[in-house]
């Protein structure tokens, strides 16, 4: 495939980048070989080319398409978030067309769509079941109607947020139709608080979100989490935590000290915790809930779970990723993306930054590079103050301003994002999934 990968660049076919390349060669392979088969005789001559040319040409020019992240955000909301791992990749493919999506193949009748993942997400967890939906806010808004429609919802002035978009706290709660009873300040809420705002016999649940995007710091302070749970149940209110970063494994990576982690909020006592799929679980967009059974078959029950069901591709990419964090923390920390790249050590990407210099160096002559320490994130509201320790390429070209540079890198297929440092652009290495001859191939062809 490399060879005819070459060769096809060589005959000018991948203007429409190397990955349509790819599958427009695998696929006019295929016909070869079936044609083969069939006994008509083909052979990779020019013929086949034209074939392959007609391939491209047939594919429509897509918008949304593959990017390079050097921006150091690792889970970059604009990029998409999370990258897939391999294996959620392949699940999806193997759906994408007919699946065992809803169906038993027992009987052949109907089966249940999210079985497998309550299963997983239970059993990762550390409790009975578990929901999934089609984002977190979503799933916030689930539960809060299902639990606290016409009622009130008990919240912390403290956790009013704003996550990004226009997804604000007080927002949510009014459109689950609930309504919202504040208390504490900005920066405390005591124990106290939460006492007597319970004493209302309206109030539905008590809820709690994680900051995410900013840090209360200086003379702050609000009760923990298991004493909330113990007046929750003396009381018998349901707990609902909204976590945002839903940790399974990766808890000691660099960036994530301070993040909860789901089986710790369920342990403290939480009665339902919802989290992102496409944040530090590291799988496809999604929002799960979970808890015990009665709780989250109360949700299930909701009209609108219905109406925020996951497609069959986003089912599969979510078990995937579910199984990897299933086999325990080493095989979770390597296999998903979004993880591996926030173990990647320093002195690790000190060799990689290295590696691309002198590729660089070697097939770009327009540019100068430089490696130099750098700053990355994070990113989608994990620690939002904590800077990732990174190495970055610094990229300069004759003539160019760094502006400049970064909007002929965006417009590459494919585009290559950046951040500019002084009048360089900068490529942190931690992000990029490119290697340094690709790399190098992409920067030289986004110049030509
Ligand atoms: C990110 C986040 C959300 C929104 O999650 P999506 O999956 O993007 O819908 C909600 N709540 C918190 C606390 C978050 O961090």
């Amino acid at each position: 495939m490399n060879e005819l990968l070459e060769e096809g660049a060589g005959r000018g076919l991948d203007h429409r980048g190397r990955t349509a390349l790819h599958h427009a060669i695998r696929d006019e392979l295929d016909a070869l070989r079936k044609d083969c088969s069939d006994g008509i005789s083909r052979e990779l001559d020019n013929s086949f080319w034209e074939q392959v040319e007609g391939r491209l040409a047939l594919l429509p020019a897509m918008s949304l398409v593959g990017a390079q992240n050097g921006t150091g955000v690792v889970l970059h909301t604009n990029l998409g978030r999370a990258p897939w791992a391999s294996e959620a990749i392949t699940a999806a493919n193997q759906v994408a067309q007919y699946g065992t999506v809803e169906i038993s193949r027992e009987t052949g009748g109907r089966g249940r769509r999210d079985k497998t993942i309550a299963q997983l997400l239970a059993q990762l967890s550390g409790t009975e079941d578990g929901l999934a939906v089609n984002n977190n806010a979503a799933a916030v808004l689930l539960m809060l109607s299902s639990l606290a429609q016409e009622r009130k919802v008990v919240v912390a002035r403290r956790e009013l947020v704003e996550i990004g978009g226009s997804y604000r706290m007080p927002e949510v709660i009014s459109a689950a139709g609930a309504t919202m009873l504040e208390i504490g300040t900005t920066n405390r809420v005591h124990l106290s608080d939460y006492e007597s705002a319970l004493e209302d016999p309206d109030v539905a649940c008590l809820f709690k979100a994680h900051p995410s995007n900013f840090e209360i710091s200086g003379f702050e302070g609000e009760p923990s989490l298991e004493e909330l749970a113990s007046l929750c149940h003396e009381r018998g209110v349901p707990f609902v935590y909204d976590l945002g970063s839903g940790v399974f494994n990766g808890a000691h990576l660099p960036g994530l000290s301070g993040e909860p982690t789901v089986p710790s909020a369920l342990e403290a006592g939480c009665d339902l915790v919802s989290f992102s799929g496409d944040k530090l679980l590291g799988g496809p967009q999604a929002g799960l809930i979970v808890g015990a059974t009665p709780l989250v078959e109360k949700l299930r029950r909701n009209m609108m779970t219905r109406c925020l069901r996951l497609d069959k591709t986003i089912l599969a990419a979510l078990e995937a990723t579910l199984r990897l964090h299933a086999l325990g923390e080493e095989v979770a920390c390597s296999h998903i993306p979004g993880l591996s790249m926030l173990g990647r050590a320093v002195e690790q990407l000190q060799k990689t930054a290295d590696l691309m210099a002198s590729q660089i160096v070697q097939s770009c002559p327009g540019i100068s590079v430089d490696v130099a320490s750098c700053e990355g994130r994070v990113g989608s509201g994990a620690s939002p103050n904590e800077p990732l320790p990174s190495i970055g390429l610094l990229l300069q070209v004759e003539g160019f301003s760094a502006e400049d540079f970064a909007l002929k890198l965006r417009n590459g297929t494919p585009p290559i994002f950046s951040r500019i440092q002084g009048e360089a652009v900068l490529l942190d290495v931690r992000t990029l999934s490119a290697t340094p001859e690709e790399l190098a191939f992409l920067l030289s062809s986004s110049l030509a």
